[in-house]
Order: structure tokens, then C-alpha cells, then sequence
């Protein structure tokens, strides 16, 4: 295996920069990784259906040559150590607990420099511009609302249930003031439907109207391909615009997956120097490894 010595680094503008090097794949240090994990993996199979003494398998695993069974293990016991059943209480408290566990999204304040062109956003938005504080159910794909979220979204159609889980935290928990009196929804050019149709209805069971005012101008690349801040932010500029002549209200702005939440601070934007009021991002479940 070669070792790359480190590329200089030289100054360009105010900034440090390492030069390019000349780079080339090293594909024997790959296929060693990878056979290296698939034997790892394989040990564990092994372990799983392992007949004998377990702690011995793990020291001979570990270079340790004795052979002695160590009395303790539930194959030398011949009974299971740890108990397989669950507590259907603690079950049904666990799921309860997840059901409640919606994120805080915080509002961004600082846009990346030079990434907003056409929409003109520079260093920190102005508060009058910026999101309020908003509401994610779940996270993707987690044990409370984000499997529901995950399979719905595999099938095009948010269920009722989820609207109705919205509805509750919305109201017992969250109770956002000055509350919304509308809603509108984040725009995609490839699900027309899925998120205009699902807004709809909690609008419906929130009592207040759904007005479809964000539209998406130009198609552009998907977020979460998006590595770092400036290509997060420069991604959205100018592919959204607000349609009509809305409301001067609070509003709800809802979206299914969030990830670096920078689609909701920019339409958050537009919509109130369009002349909304307040607004609140609330979406379905978060993909963000760190939390929103
Ligand atoms: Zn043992």
C-alpha cells in the first residue's frame, strides 16, 4: 500500500487551500477492507450457531488458546440468561413514549455567502424573513410514526392517521401562539400530489384553510444530495416562488422528509416577503443525522 504524503497548502485570497493531488483508487486496500468486514461478519454467524462454550469461542476468536468452557455462558448452562419475553405494559409504554417524540426544528439564521443570487438572501436573514421555531413527528423510519411515514411515502399516499398524530402533538403539546390560520405546503415537481393532498386534509381536521401558493419554478437537483451548506442553500435559489395573493396570517408550512431543513428556511422566507405572517415548518419525519 502507498502513502500519500500530505498535498502543500497555499494561500489563495484570504483563505488556505491544500493544492489538488493527482488521485487514483486504491483498489487493493478496498478489497482488503471489505474481505476483512465479511469475515468479521461471518465470525459473528458463527458465534450465533455456535455449539459450544461461547466465552471460548470469543477468547479463541481473540488469540487466546485456551480451551477450558467457563461455567457461565448459556450453552454451559443450558439455559437462556437473559429472559425473551416482554413486558406488554412496558411494550405499550415504549410506543406511546416514541409516538411523542417529536423534534424541535430550529429556525436558520445565516445563509451561506454568495448562495442566494437570484433571491438576493445575504449573511443573516432578517427576523422578519426567518422561520419560527417548527414541529418534525418522527424520525425516518424509527419505531414511532416514521415506518407509517416510510411505508406511506413508498406507496404515495399519507395516511389520515398521520394527520391525526399531527393534530395531537399540534395541539396537547406543541400549541404554537400566535396560532396559524392557514396552511400551505412545500412544492415538488416529481410527487405532484403527495404532499399538496395530505396538507389538505390536516387543514381540513385543523379547521383552517389550505391555500397551495408555493410553487416550484425549475427543477433542480434532490437536497440530500447536497454535501455541505453552500450547496444546500445555492440548490434552492430562485426555485420556488409564492403564487397568489395570501393570507397575512400565521401559517403552517408542512413538508414530508426534512433533512438540512434549508428548504423550509428559504420558502419560510419568500412567504412573508410576500406578505404572510409568521411561519411555522412542521413535517413529517427527519432524515438529518443530527437532530434538526
Ligand atoms: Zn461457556
Amino acid at each position: 500500500m502507498s502513502v500519500e504524503t500530505p498535498s502543500p497548502v497555499i494561500k489563495v485570497g484570504s483563505q488556505w487551500r491544500r493544492t489538488p493531488v493527482p488521485f487514483t483508487m486504491n483498489e487493493e486496500r478496498i478489497y482488503h477492507l471489505t474481505h476483512q468486514r465479511e469475515q468479521e461478519w461471518e465470525q459473528v454467524q458463527q458465534y450465533l450457531g455456535h455449539p459450544g462454550c461461547l466465552m471460548s469461542f470469543l477468547r479463541n476468536s481473540l488469540d487466546d488458546p485456551a480451551t477450558e468452557n467457563c461455567g457461565r455462558c448459556s450453552i454451559c448452562l443450558q439455559q437462556l440468561i437473559l429472559p425473551i419475553t416482554v413486558d406488554p405494559i412496558l411494550v405499550h409504554q415504549v410506543a406511546t413514549f416514541l409516538k411523542h417524540a417529536e423534534i424541535v426544528i430550529k429556525p436558520k439564521k445565516q445563509v451561506a455567502a454568495n448562495a442566494f443570487i437570484e433571491y438576493g438572501f445575504k449573511g443573516n436573514l432578517a427576523t422578519e424573513i426567518q422561520a419560527q421555531e417548527g414541529r418534525v413527528l418522527s424520525r425516518w423510519g424509527d419505531a414511532g410514526w416514521g415506518k407509517m411515514v416510510l411505508d406511506n411515502k413508498h406507496n404515495n399516499h399519507f395516511s389520515d392517521e398521520l394527520a391525526d398524530a399531527l393534530v395531537e402533538m399540534i395541539h396537547n403539546r406543541w400549541q404554537p401562539e400566535p396560532y396559524p390560520t392557514w396552511v400551505c405546503c412545500v412544492p415538488s415537481l416529481n410527487h405532484l400530489e403527495l404532499v399538496p393532498n395530505f396538507a389538505q386534509r390536516l387543514a381540513i381536521k385543523l379547521g383552517i384553510p389550505f391555500i397551495n401558493t408555493v410553487v416550484k419554478t425549475k427543477e433542480n437537483q434532490p437536497q440530500k444530495a447536497q454535501q455541505n451548506r453552500f450547496h444546500q442553500c445555492s440548490n434552492l435559489d430562485g426555485v420556488f416562488a409564492i403564487g397568489q395573493p395570501i393570507p397575512d396570517g400565521p401559517v403552517f408550512l408542512v413538508d414530508d422528509i426534512v433533512d438540512s431543513g434549508w428548504t423550509l428556511t428559504v420558502i419560510s422566507a419568500l412567504l412573508q416577503e410576500a406578505g404572510s405572517g409568521i411561519v411555522y415548518p412542521l413535517a413529517l419525519a427527519s432524515t438529518s443525522v443530527k437532530d434538526t
